[in-house]
């Protein structure tokens, strides 16, 4: 099949919502339909279990499955879908964010009791500064939960997002007849056992026919047709153009757990949402159909089996071809690498394979070489923007517990970081090495990898930082930035890139600082150019 021809059948998206609003489910039923996995209760959920900071058997557990989910893949009437695994958890929200720049669109689930929660709006936040196309998915509608316009509404002040139905619940809870799919025209009854069986449609192609009355009783007939009518009056119409630019975002409404509205989430998804699409490097923007390969790195996971020293790349096919045994650049060291054994990732598998193409993604094996960010081409010197680091939340100074193993610490510290685990900084004044993180948890994860991989141990002293803010001394006024550097030296850093970094210690500091030095700019992301 032509290149072209393999870039329109391919799908790459990613799922996200706060943990327990029904991703795994969703992701499952999904794969059902596909014919990848043959029963439920074979995606394994990649949620921490409570408590889980203390018990280093669930940080295993978790980077298995992690391993696992990362990818699953599997063929649609024809298309090639690629899901891609975002964490729930707030201490892997990075993960999440990185992922994101590998999507090309995404689903958002929302649990139709709890409404749009913390999780959900900071994702939905990432998405909508990037314009990537949302569709929104309310589940659990067989429990009781809000009121579909109430919902709706909330979806759109507290997510900023412009919502159509384009399917809509007939009742709810006990009450919860099915979905009238406004995107099909037709009516899908639940039954309530419809969990292994892809259940049948029933066309209603006018609203007002008896027939409805018929089926799902007069009251929730007559509702339905009044809520309809108020959906076309309230909601613009759906228009392809503005979900692809990120403007305007279809609703679907189900419950993943009894299969229900998801067949009618799937079609639509396959027909509307985005190919693979160009992606801005800092040279130029790259198209899926130039015959060169490109594509960078988005995740990596590391020593799942301490005797084997490898890790895996995640690398997301931007253009081209990826072909295996093929000589590769390396952009950021400048030189060429060879891959025998690519992985693919299918629902319960991963298989090497010889030729992938946009919007796939190749798991790399790796043997130090690749950090979060980096790219590969066929030659050319591209790379790729969009994987920025965010200030983290939690700073604390890591120490060596044992003198003996200070070489062994500190690699394990460096492949850690280009894994993105967390952020290491640099003290300017005496050298010594702040961990910054997102959450609590990685704190744990980082010394227990230490010690299980690299043989190293560690200590972690606190450190009252705020937030670390990038500095950019572009444009600042010379006499200015040297007294900057001068007066804070106590609060500069260095990240692992060489960047300055300014490590403020409340919020009144940074502002007092911003004031003081009006020429630095501040920029709260690694990535300001
Ligand atoms: P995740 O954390 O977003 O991946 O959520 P899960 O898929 O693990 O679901 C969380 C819980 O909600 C599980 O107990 C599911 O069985 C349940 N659940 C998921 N979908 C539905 C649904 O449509 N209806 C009901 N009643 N429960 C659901």
């Amino acid at each position: 099949m032509s290149l072209i021809k393999e870039i329109q059948r391919r799908r790459t998206f990613g799922i996200i919502s706060h943990p327990d609003a029904g991703k795994t489910t969703l992701t499952e039923k999904l794969l059902l339909f596909g014919g990848a996995i043959q029963e439920a209760g074979a995606v394994k959920s990649n949620k921490i279990k409570k408590g889980a900071t203390s018990d280093f058997m669930e940080i295993e557990r978790q980077r298995g499955i992690s391993v696992a989910t990362s990818v699953l893949a599997f063929e649609y009437n024809g298309i090639k879908i690629n899901i891609l695994d975002t964490p729930g958890h707030k201490d892997f929200a990075e993960d999440t964010f990185r992922t994101l720049t590998a999507v090309d669109s995404v689903i958002v689930v929302i649990d139709v009791a709890k409404g749009v929660e913390e999780q959900t709006e900071k994702l939905v936040e990432v998405c909508r500064m990037r314009n990537i196309p949302m569709i929104v998915f309310i589940n659990k509608m067989d429990r009781e939960g809000k009121d579909a316009f109430d919902l709706l509404d909330e979806i759109e002040q507290k997510l900023g997002l412009n919502v159509v139905p384009l399917s809509f619940p007939i009742g709810m809870g006990y009450e919860f007849k099915g979905i009238y799919n406004i995107w099909e025209r037709n009516i899908n009854l639940f039954s309530g056992d419809s969990r292994k069986d892809i259940e049948e449609t029933i066309e209603i192609s006018d609203l007002q026919s008896p027939e409805l009355n018929t089926l799902v009783g007069n009251t929730a007939a007559e509702t339905l047709r009044e809520e309809i009518e108020l959906v076309e009056g309230i909601y613009p119409a759906f228009n392809r153009e503005d979900y692809l630019n990120g403007d305007l975002q279809p609703v679907f409404f189900g419950s993943a757990l009894n299969n229900f509205g998801v067949r009618e989430l799937l079609d639509c998804f396959i027909d509307i949402a985005p190919k693979p699409r160009p992606k801005q490097s800092e040279e130029r923007i790259v198209n899926p159909n130039e015959d060169k390969f490109s594509g960078f790195v988005f995740k990596i996971h590391a020593n799942m089996d301490p005797n084997h020293r490898d890790r895996l790349a995640f690398i997301k096919i931007v253009s081209g071809t990826f072909k295996r045994n093929t000589p590769y650049l390396h952009v950021r060291h400048n030189k060429k690498l060879k891959f025998s054994s690519p992985n693919a990732f299918f629902a319960e598998k991963k298989e090497i394979v010889d030729i992938s193409y946009p919007g796939d993604i190749v798991g790399l094996h790796d043997t130090g070489n690749f950090k979060i960010g980096d790219t590969l081409t066929e030659g050319e010197a591209i790379n790729y923007k969009g994987i920025p680091s965010f200030s983290p939340e939690h700073f604390r100074y890591i120490n060596n517990a044992d003198p003996l193993k200070s070489k062994q610490l500190y690699k394990g510290i460096d492949q850690l970081m280009d894994e993105g685990v967390a952020q290491l900084f640099t003290l300017e004044l005496n050298g010594r090495k702040v961990i910054g993180t997102v959450g609590a948890l990685q704190y744990e994860v980082i010394q227990y990898r230490l010690e299980h991989e690299y043989g190293a141990k560690c200590r972690y002293e606190n450190l009252n930082v705020y937030k670390a803010c990038w500095i950019d001394p572009n444009g600042s006024k010379p006499e200015e930035y040297n007294e900057f550097v001068r007066v804070k030296q106590r609060f500069l850093a260095k990240d692992k890139q060489e960047q300055l970094v300014f490590l403020a210690d409340s919020p009144f500091s940074l502002q007092m600082t911003q004031q003081k030095y009006p020429s630095i700019k501040f920029h709260f992301t690694s990535e300001f150019n």
